[in-house]
């Protein structure tokens, strides 16, 4: 019962596989001890990328080059206007190479080539608002402690900043750090996920086109338990930026803590979409077939439950059931696909493997359930029903095109469900009653409470997560504070 999609292709699938290299103080090297690493892409049975694989020593030397190059500057000392110059030009770029980003993102993850249109084009608007913290960041100035006393507060660069970023969205989430973390005046060790690291080193090849001075910006591709390590203890380090899971995301924290450094985690969600009774029913349905279809479910901000009030539950769901059934899933590369692959053969395995625990523990399939095609990796959508609160599929996160509805019956009832989840990234709420759209705003603990909207995003407004969804917070004037030190200066006069 899959709408499947095959046929014209935007572009021919490429016969020969990116190659990619390490950049290392501005320079694109081999691996020390020859190491390299190949991407089967997940769509198309072929290597679709080649790298170098960074060692420890490269990974070393790229922490060095970024220490250097923040200490001698001038990155770090150049004025806010002049780095927001160079943002605003690797977003030109970015857009200048829109279609070949997109396409190199469709082979490694998956994704549809429109959402990855999108994704590059969402990551330069990021880079254009880091601009203008760049040039509009500040600190306090204080004179009412006395006539002979004035004192500043400034915000500094933090200094070296190990970046790690995961297989999702790998160029939207390298860009809600890199651009900021430069912004601020720092120098960073950039590490992508080695199952999509072409189109990062693509944006290396554009900072050095603009002129990024050497050393600033440093990326090594490989395996990340075995050059993490190096990434988050060494002594030269001053921060980590992690987006990932959140068992890594822990593991990070404690390899941090041995030098203290400053830790930020974008990790996990498990996001509850409520519907109410009273909701804009046509609107509700099509953002809850958005929250779980887009980029195949493997969102962070993914809606992956909803708890539907009992008295609409069997009508709404069927509603959904019967708008997933229209959901194009297929080749990445046709533009009328809206779901593509999924990133592996075992994600798609703990995927089945969660569909199956569910129907062992109670719950019903109602749609989908199963892997679909024979080349790539593809999953069915999923709508599992009589899902109740204690299920791992309530709880967990499953990053896959699988939907879990729960009922309620009264609003208590609803934010009680909502909170009681070790995640807390974003929620979301249906309902024409501005009562019940506050409380659940101020009474959910998450980072982001959409009120009759979902997944919408502005460069302008904080992005992170309550509990175990992480620690920090991203974009808006938030973004670029994250990587400074505040120093405070007392004059006596
Ligand atoms: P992952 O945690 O497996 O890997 C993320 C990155 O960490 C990769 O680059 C990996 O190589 C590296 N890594 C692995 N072990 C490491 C170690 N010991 N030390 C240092 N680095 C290490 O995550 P993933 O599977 O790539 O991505 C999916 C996860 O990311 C999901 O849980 C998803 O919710 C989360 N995510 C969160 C956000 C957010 O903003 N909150 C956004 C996107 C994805």
């Amino acid at each position: 019962a899959v709408n499947w999609v095959e046929g014209n292709r935007v572009v021919d699938v490429p016969t020969e596989p990116f190659k990619g290299r390490l950049l290392i103080n501005g320079k694109w090297q081999a691996s020390s001890d020859g190491g390299q690493l190949s991407r089967v892409s997940p769509a198309y049975d072929l290597v679709v990328a080649e790298y170098a694989k960074a060692s420890v020593a490269d990974t070393e030397a790229a922490i060095q080059a970024a220490q250097h190059a923040f200490e001698q500057g001038p990155w770090s000392t150049i004025s806010g206007a002049e780095r927001a110059k160079l943002l605003n030009q690797v977003a030109d770029q970015m857009m200048i190479r829109q279609q070949e980003l997109a396409v190199l993102e469709v082979l490694e993850s998956g994704k549809p080539i429109s959402q990855a249109r999108d994704e590059v084009a969402w990551a330069a608007e990021l880079w254009r608002y880091a601009a203008v913290s760049a040039r509009s960041m500040h600190g306090d100035s204080h004179n009412q402690l006395g006539q002979d006393m004035l004192a500043m507060v400034i915000r500094e660069p933090i200094g070296v900043v190990s970046i790690i970023t995961p297989w999702n969205f790998p160029l939207l989430i390298v860009s809600q750090k890199l651009p900021f973390a430069l912004a601020a005046g720092c120098t960073c060790v950039v590490k992508p996920s080695e199952l999509t690291s072409a189109t990062t080193l693509v944006l290396g090849e554009i900072l050095q086109t603009v002129g990024l001075p050497a050393g600033v910006v440093n990326m090594v591709v490989g395996e990340g338990p075995e050059i993490g390590p190096t990434l988050t203890t060494h002594p030269m380090v001053d921060m980590v930026s992690f987006t990932g899971s959140t068992g890594v995301g822990k593991a990070i924290s404690a390899a941090a803590a041995g030098t203290l450094k400053k830790v930020s985690l974008e990790l996990g969600g498990k996001n509850p979409q409520i519907v109410f009774p009273d909701c804009d029913w046509e609107a509700a349905v099509d953002a809850v077939v958005f929250g779980i279809y887009f980029n195949a479910g493997e969102c962070c901000n993914s809606g992956s439950r909803i708890l539907v009030h009992e008295s609409i539950a069997d009508e709404f769901t069927k509603a959904v059931i019967a708008k997933s059934r229209q959901v194009p899933v297929g080749d990445p590369l046709c533009e009328a696909t809206k779901v593509g692959a999924i990133i592996s053969a075992d994600h798609l395995q703990k995927v089945t493997d969660y569909i199956q625990g569910a129907e062992q523990a109670g719950a019903k399939v109602s749609l989908g359930g199963q892997a679909q095609g024979s080349d790539g990796f593809y999953m069915a959508p999923t709508v599992l029903t009589d899902v109740t609160p204690e299920m791992a599929v309530a709880n967990e996160e499953i990053f896959g095109p699988v939907l879990s509805v729960l009922t309620f019956s009264d609003l208590e009832e609803a934010i009680e469900i909502a909170n009681n989840c070790l995640f807390g990234l974003s929620a979301g709420v249906w309902s024409a009653n501005i009562d019940n759209c506050l409380a659940i705003g101020r009474r959910v603990k998450a980072g982001t409470v959409w009120l009759n909207t979902w997944m919408s995003g502005y460069p302008e407004l904080s992005f992170g997560g309550y509990k175990e969804s992480g620690q920090g917070r991203e974009l808006g004037k938030y973004g670029i504070e994250e990587f400074t030190e505040l120093k405070t200066i007392q004059m006596h006069m």
